[in-house]
């Protein structure tokens, strides 16, 4: 993936945009990180302070009593702290680890809204699966981004209290200083520490993101071999035995390791990153000791707080540093959030009208093609032309012809999956983009040739949705004739589909996973079912057997059979042949067979041989 150059702003929004997701993947995280962040902020704060007190008590009036207590607290303070911080990252932990799966499921949200063209586009596919890739084996995008902006909030909160534990090193010393340590009240202390203070950030920041531009990326080289191994991972038990695949995968996985050179790479940046960074560093630090010591040297500030601010100040450029080469990290990042926010963003052209789609129980919702003309994105090539095609209510309809003649594009722009590239839809003589896009694919209930069952139980699987509607699912299975294979059955409708996930779950053959394909169509209750060749692997007779049961059991609704086969198509009212994305006749299987010149007669013909029984 390359890396453009984004200006501060972008990276900025991209940020904040970013922060802003979290509350919708790991809900109540905020709430842990505030006061874990203050906890362990205060953690090592809470003794060096009350050691630098102990000192000065030591040092200075040595009262018992109060050396006492302020060992009782540092000790019983800093256990407590420390438990209390154990405890919140512990629950920050728990909640991180959630974020995978959340991710994941924050991006199936998204995609429920998106264009359906997306879905069918290898480009999207890939964006998807690199974002996935990037998440599960480094991180990359939101969750780097949620782990380093945890971190520079720390160091905010760690720079607000070293600096403040650090104010009164600046306070004005009682006295006259001149000569050598005129410097100890000089006004132009701050300002040159600031400068250097600044200096030193700005230089970090350059060597930062030199570094980071330099690093080795090695967890994404290794997410690349990653992704070879999946090609085994997704291969069938029974290959793996019969060709030795394993063989020949273990050595290729033996070939995948972390390469020497990457790993020179990285120490090399390091140390580039080191000696740009450092030098500035040093030079802001012995100006610091030099005023510190000298101001303890004078008697202006005890021992304990020498200590004292020898620590806050090292913690104070640590925080610096640290906060800087965050940022620069937070920048590298952006590229793998960017992506994501691409994918998120995917523009959805469909144009959603927000006319209501009358409810009416005649069912009397007529459909109409006008002169629909159709090329999938990406494509010049005519898949529908000028197609002309009403449907009879309550009656109906078949559409034939051979593969690839356009019939399941057809169903597709009916059930708006794409809109026509030429000509409109109608629904009861309103274009169909002018409905409610929601309520008017409530209208369909489809099955097409690649449904795709889930490992769940049988009742899901019908249902779909939750809750489920536990007799209707039982109704709509022994409407297609599998209720008393699944009553058989020790859990009935909870059966599992699939051994993926259960060991106590049922194969069903192909034939009854497609009829509870079909249950589910039916438990939909539309008013239009259309079933496009799901029973495409069966033999020619049995699909229709299929289609001639499921014609009886769906006969008060407006139905489409589609087919390439034109025997199970025969008892439809109405048969529409297509051919090469044009709609060549139209009649009833009789009028159409008695046409010797039509293309229904040249395929009856062509595949008479497969129905004599
Ligand atoms: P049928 O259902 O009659 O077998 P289809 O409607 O599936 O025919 O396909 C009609 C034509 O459209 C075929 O040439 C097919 O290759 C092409 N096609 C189908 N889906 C897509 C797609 N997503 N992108 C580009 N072309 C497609």
């Amino acid at each position: 993936m390359e890396n453009k150059k984004r200006t501060l702003r972008e990276d900025a929004r991209l940020i904040a945009r970013g922060i802003g997701i979290w509350r919708t993947i790991l809900p109540g995280y905020a709430a842990y990180l505030i006061p874990a962040c203050l906890v362990s902020c205060a953690l090592p704060y809470f003794p060096l302070y009350l050691s630098a007190e102990l000192v000065n008590e030591l040092s200075g009036g040595r009262d018992m009593r109060r050396l006492l207590i302020l060992a009782a607290v540092t000790v019983t303070g800093t256990f407590l702290l420390s438990v209390l911080s154990r405890f919140l990252s512990g629950r920050l932990e728990a909640s991180r680890r959630m974020f995978g799966v959340r991710h994941e499921a924050y991006l199936f949200d998204a995609e429920n809204t998106f264009q359906y063209e997306h879905l069918e586009d290898p480009d999207v596919a890939l964006m998807r699966s690199r974002i996935l890739t990037n998440m599960n084996t480094s991180y990359s995008g939101l969750m780097v981004l949620l782990m380093i902006a945890e971190n520079s909030f720390r160091n905010i909160l760690e720079l607000i209290v070293s600096a403040s534990l650090t104010l009164s090193l600046f306070r004005r010393a009682q006295g006259d200083y001149t000569g050598f340590f005129a410097f100890v009240n000089s006004p132009w202390i701050v300002p040159v520490l600031i400068a250097f203070l600044a200096a030193d950030a700005v230089v970090s920041f350059q060597a930062s993101v030199r570094a980071n531009n330099k690093y080795q990326d090695i967890v994404s080289e290794l997410a690349k071999q990653n992704r070879m191994g999946r090609a085994y991972r997704n291969a069938k038990g029974v290959d793996m035995q019969i060709f030795k695949l394993n063989e020949v995968a273990i050595a290729d996985y033996k070939k995948w390791k972390i390469r020497p050179e990457w790993v020179a790479r990285n120490e090399k940046a390091d140390l580039a990153y080191t000696l740009e960074s450092k030098p500035t560093k040093l030079l802001l630090q012995i100006v610091l000791f030099w005023f510190t010591a000298a101001k303890a040297f004078l008697g202006v500030i005890g021992i304990g707080n020498f200590i004292l601010y020898q620590g806050t100040l090292q913690r104070f450029l640590n925080a610096v540093s640290a906060l800087v080469f965050n940022f620069g990290r937070l920048r590298y990042n952006n590229q793998y959030v960017e992506e994501v926010f691409r994918y998120l963003d995917l523009p959805n052209a469909m144009y959603k009208g927000s006319l209501a789609v009358e409810k009416r129980d005649d069912i009397e919702y007529e459909i109409e093609f006008r002169d629909v003309s159709f090329q999938y994105p990406r494509s010049t090539e005519w898949v529908l032309r000028h197609v002309n095609l009403k449907f009879q209510i309550g009656k109906n309809l078949a559409i034939v012809g051979e593969n690839g003649s356009g019939k399941t594009t057809l169903m597709k722009l009916l059930c708006r999956l794409y809109d026509p590239t030429e000509g409109k839809i109608l629904l009861n003589g309103i274009d169909i983009t002018r409905y409610r896009y929601d309520e008017y694919m409530g209208l369909f209930s489809v099955v097409f040739q690649d449904y795709a069952l889930f490992a769940f139980s049988v009742a899901r699987n019908v249902a779909v949705s939750d809750p489920v509607d536990e007799r209707h699912v039982w109704d709509c299975l022994n409407r297609v004739g599998i209720g008393d294979k699944i009553a058989g059955l020790d859990q009935g409708i909870h059966t599992s589909i699939g051994r993926d996930y259960e060991n106590d779950s049922v194969d069903f053959s192909g034939g009854e996973q497609q009829k509870i394909a079909l249950a589910r169509a039916l438990y939909k209750d539309a008013p239009f079912m259309i079933l496009d060749e799901p029973t495409a692997a069966l033999d020619p007779i049995a699909e229709a057997e299929i289609y001639a049961r499921f014609h009886e059991t769906v006969k008060d609704k407006t139905s489409v059979f589609i087919s390439h086969r034109l025997s199970s198509c025969k008892f439809c009212d109405e048969i529409a042949v297509f051919d090469q994305g044009q709609l060549v006749q139209k009649g009833s299987h009789d009028t159409l067979l008695a046409d010797e010149n039509g293309k229904y007669y040249e395929l009856w013909n062509a595949q008479a041989q497969y129905y004599v029984k």
